[in-house]
């Protein structure tokens, strides 16, 4: 048992006797003959159990019995069964790449799953082409999306939806919903699967889809990991570009910026449209810019205290290498951005999705990576996204001199989300998505935790229904108005997928850690 971390509270000891797994609760001890064909997988070193005891946030540690390293979804399967057949049922929680920020894959006594595991038995990503279908990969729950970039890009072929980050897992993108600035055109990653295996939380393996089991499809596509563990997700496929050009356009003015988003949304003409806030206060990274610009853009930021700028990508080819920059000098025709203020490059298409690797490796040298991450991420109905504006970033960030590391910015259409699915998202045709991703030292999060609070508690005072991405609550009335009208079945799918509540307890929607 490791020694530095709290004793579970019902398990006080795990050990792994001749093949059996025998936990050892206060009093009594449970013979577990189901775990015998992966007692070899688990560990429970304090190796094992530290590496999984917080995420990307480093808010919340929890410190689980025991780690499995599945060598398949069958292990994961057994283990779910035991976690069942245990007289007082275990939690199991799936652990992808651990880039949530509050714990999400966590479980304190119960087992974690890493995922991870799988990616060394042999090849989890296949590439293949149906009459029906074109072309698709099939895909581990537990690949990353940069390695499906990857092994698409050798096919020629590309998934259209991204996060802009790509070291997540398939799995953990797809339990939330997986957003980007392809979002607005193509919608978010959950809408571009055609079929998923899952482990439910009986322990049952099950092929599902929009006509096969699609109330476990629809459950478990953003669905928190609360139904099912996800080992295989089939990803459409388009043929890829090869570069990009990437233009940054800014604004001092919000509602001009936020115009100017919509109407680019609306005409559909770019492959990938963001917005972010750049603030004085900063920290600034402005490498993306010519040195010869960057003292006018500091100015400009000083100026007016922060500054915004519309991020935009149009792909091409070979075959459309000579036509693309008049393509993008229309898109941006009649743009109300500062005169002077535009900005571009021109990069390969792998280069343009992996550019926050590009970041993590800079933050990495400065030692800023694995830091605190008290972030916010709000879905903002459009009617009130100026009010955003005005009471959020002018009336709390500027006067409380927050430092924000990144700001985001940028619409999404309703339309593009399918309402079947698990995922929440404000009722306006339009919305947008602001995401407040601080970075703070491992002991003064909280003071970021606070103006979080503010921020929700001025969109609450101000009656601006807003919805949390990546969310976070602490009791089950918050998540039942956050689920609002898909409470019931959200819970009813609970009751049929998983009844005995062992999945993803790191969520903290069924259960109190
Ligand atoms: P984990 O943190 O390991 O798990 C998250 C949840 O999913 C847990 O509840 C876990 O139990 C469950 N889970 C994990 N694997 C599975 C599985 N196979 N089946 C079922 N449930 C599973 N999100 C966006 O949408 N867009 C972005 O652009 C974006 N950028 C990001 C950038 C950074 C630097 C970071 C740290 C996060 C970013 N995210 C973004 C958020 C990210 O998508 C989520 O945090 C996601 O859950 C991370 O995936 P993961 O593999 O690390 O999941």
């Amino acid at each position: 048992m490791a020694e530095n971390f709290a004793v579970p509270k019902y398990l006080t000891t795990m050990s792994l006797i001749l093949g059996f797994m025998v936990l050892f609760t206060t009093g009594t001890s449970i013979l577990l003959p189901a775990l015998g064909d992966i007692s070899g997988f688990l560990r429970n070193d304090t190796e094992s159990i530290n590496s999984t005891s917080t995420d990307y946030g480093h808010i919340v540690y929890q410190y689980a019995s025991a780690v499995l390293n599945p060598t398949s979804p069958n292990d994961i399967a057994s283990l779910i069964l035991s976690a069942n057949n245990n007289s007082a049922p275990f939690s199991v929680a799936a652990r992808g790449q651990g880039h949530s920020v509050r714990g999400q894959a966590l479980t304190s006594d119960g087992v974690v799953i890493n995922m991870t595991a799988l990616i060394s038995n042999g090849s989890r990503i296949v590439v293949s082409e149906s009459p029906s279908l074109g072309s698709y990969a099939d895909v581990g729950g537990e690949q990353r999306w940069i390695d499906v970039l990857r092994a698409t890009l050798d096919r020629g072929l590309t998934p259209v939806s991204w996060t802009d980050y790509l070291y997540l897992s398939v799995g953990g993108t797809l339990s939330n919903a997986g957003i980007s600035g392809q979002t607005f055109r193509y919608g978010p990653q959950i809408n571009n699967v055609y079929e998923l295996d899952v482990v439910t939380g009986k322990g049952e393996l099950v092929t599902c889809s929009s006509n096969k089991v699609p109330g476990l499809f629809y459950a478990v596509l953003g669905g928190l990991g609360q139904f099912g563990i996800i080992t295989r997700a089939r990803i459409p496929l388009e043929p890829a570009p090869k570069r990009a050009k990437w233009v940054r356009m800014m604004y001092s003015n919000f509602s001009a910026f936020s115009k100017d988003q919509e109407r680019l949304m609306a005409n559909n003409g770019f492959d990938y449209l963001e917005g972010f806030l750049l603030m004085k206060q900063g920290p600034l990274d402005l490498s993306f810019y010519p040195l010869l610009d960057q003292p006018r853009i500091t100015a400009l930021i000083n100026q007016y205290g922060f500054i915004y700028y519309i991020e935009a990508a149009k792909y091409y080819d070979d075959s459309t290498r000579t036509t693309v920059d008049k393509v993008v000098e229309k898109l941006i025709n009649g743009l109300s951005f500062v005169p002077g203020f535009l900005f571009d490059q021109d990069v390969l298409y792998i280069d343009f999705l992996d550019r926050v690797h590009t970041e993590e490796e800079k933050l990495r040298s400065l030692g800023l990576w694995d830091i605190a991450h008290p972030w916010l991420n709000i879905f903002v109905p459009k009617s009130r996204i100026l009010d955003i504006d005005s009471g959020v970033f002018r009336n709390i960030l500027l006067k409380q001199n927050v430092p924000t590391a990144v700001t985001l910015i940028y619409p999404m259409n309703r339309k593009k989300w399918d309402g079947r699915m698990s995922a929440v998202i404000p009722d306006e045709d339009v919305f947008y998505v602001v995401g407040l991703l601080h970075a703070s030292g491992f002991n003064d999060w909280q003071a970021f935790d606070e103006v979080n609070r503010q921020i929700l508690q001025f969109c609450n005072d101000a009656g601006i229904l807003v919805k949390q991405y990546l969310p976070h609550y602490e009791t089950q009335e918050d998540w039942k108005n956050h689920f609002g009208t898909k409470w019931q079945s959200f819970q009813d799918r609970k009751v049929r997928f998983d009844p005995n509540k062992i999945l993803a307890p790191g969520q903290r929607i069924f259960s109190v850690l």
